[in-house]
């Protein structure tokens, strides 16, 4: 057994609140949280400054590490130095863009071999549902992944096909029958118009409308009445979606939402012409779309903040011919999702707890990581030292994403991670990584 180590925190996020504590480390678990100023004994003793906030590691379960077979996009590693960087200690991997996809077990351990001793946060796999692999999924859940993405409209990839809406319901069929998750990236493919060639963002914006995503969402909603599978909406970026989330909620069906801080951050308005670094798929929208994003998370139809960072080399962000349209949609955020998130929520008047419910909490608890995304006894002593008060300019070359390209680039944003803990001890991306492959219901 380690001695314990003790950390006094006068500023901490526990129990939904901004306060002062004392929490007992032990075994990289924490193994108590008492008042500030309690006497607990220690083999070591850490106490943070005044100007720092003590917040449980985040939680990130939206991340295309990319890897195996276009590690060079992103790859386990970068990812997980920029998680590390950015406060977020878990990340949960989505089954695309890897060659292969996690559609079946022999491409999960493919996933778990490239992952193997080069994470330096937690990471967690979701699996893929495509059509014809419905009879992967059960041994795929059983192998540990926390659920299944998805997608109603072409992903971009060929080999990760999207599914019909027969399909969508055989796949929430067969996740409901063993109490899974499903994820949906949802968009209808038929409210889509032809994407525009130029560079002018407000055409591609037009062109993948807000009904896109209120019919499909609709379809997800209807799948999971019927069925009673548990779904998940991923990246919802229409405010014009929520009623319909809102309504399922009251119905009873088990349908959640999540959002990106991109589209609480940023705006169609932002991106100057041309430049693909913006590009995202749903895309960004106005400002009273963004205004009704946020009314969704403050009224609890959007449960969480995710980054849905999606890098590719900058190569595939340059505009062709066609422009905005030749280029790869994605945003690479996910060291600087705290910081972007918080600045705009503290404008808006919101506290540094409610960040640390929708992007620690809230997405841990849907993923079934019942020990991460909280300082609480029992839970993984996985932390983040942040500066709330502190700003930086973002410049992309001191990321530590593969790939310089983030949308966030000259941009002030407020909240310095000074330290970001894992199972006890700091982070430091000089010494070997230490970072855990997690499987459903606990490590590996
Ligand atoms: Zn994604």
């Amino acid at each position: 057994m380690t001695p314990a180590l003790v950390i006094e925190a006068p500023r901490a996020v526990v129990d939904g609140q901004e306060q002062g504590c004392t929490v007992l480390v032990r075994d990289g678990r924490i193994a108590g949280v008492e008042e500030l100023g309690a006497r607990l004994d220690a083999g070591r003793r850490v106490r943070l400054d005044d100007d720092v906030v003590l917040l449980p590691g985040l939680v990130d379960t939206h991340v295309h590490c990319n890897d195996p077979g276009r590690a060079h996009w992103e790859g386990f590693e970068h990812a997980t130095r920029a998680a590390a960087a950015g406060g977020v200690t878990t990340i949960v991997d989505m089954p695309l863009n890897s060659v292969p996809p996690t559609v079946d077990v022999a491409a999960l351990s493919a996933k778990r071999s490239a992952a193997e001793g080069r994470c330096f946060v937690d990471v967690a796999f979701w699996g893929g549902a495509v059509p014809g692999n419905v009879r992967d999924l059960r041994p795929l859940w059983d192998a540990g992944v926390l659920g299944f993405k998805c997608f109603l409209v072409d992903s971009g990839v060929a080999e990760f096909a999207a599914l019909d809406e027969a399909g969508l319901r055989r796949a929430a069929e067969a996740v409901a029958s063993f109490g899974g998750l499903l994820l949906v990236h949802a968009e209808d493919p038929d409210s889509l118009l032809p994407t525009p060639s130029g560079n002018d963002y407000a055409w591609f914006a037009a062109s993948r409308p807000p009904e896109a995503e209120v019919v499909a969402v609709e379809a997800v909603v209807a799948a999971s009445t019927a069925t009673g599978c548990r779904v998940h909406v991923v990246h919802l970026a229409a405010a014009a979606a929520l009623p319909v989330v809102r309504a399922a909620h009251d119905a009873g069906v088990p349908v959640t939402a999540e959002t990106c801080p991109h589209y609480l951050t940023l705006t169609a308005s932002d991106a100057p012409d041309g430049d693909a670094a913006f590009k995202c798929c749903p895309p960004l929208r106005d400002e009273i779309n963004r205004d009704g994003l946020w009314a969704g998370l403050l009224d609890g139809t959007l449960g969480m903040v995710v980054s849905d960072h999606s890098p590719c080399p900058a190569e595939l962000k340059a505009t062709g011919p066609g422009g905005l349209a030749d280029a790869w949609g994605g945003v690479s955020s996910l060291q600087l999702g705290l910081a972007a998130t918080w600045t705009e929520a503290r404008k808006r008047g919101h506290a540094l707890a409610d960040v640390v419910r929708w992007m620690a909490t809230a997405p841990a608890d849907r993923a079934d990581l019942w020990h991460k995304g909280r300082i609480a006894e029992g839970a993984d002593a996985d932390l983040c030292v942040l500066a709330p008060d502190e700003t930086f300019v973002v410049d992309p070359v001191r990321l530590e994403h593969r790939h310089p390209v983030t949308p966030y680039a000259g941009r002030t944003l407020r909240g310095v991670v000074r330290q970001t803990w894992l199972s006890g001890q700091p982070v430091d991306l000089q010494a070997p990584a230490r970072g855990r492959l997690l499987r459903r219901g606990g490590p590996r």
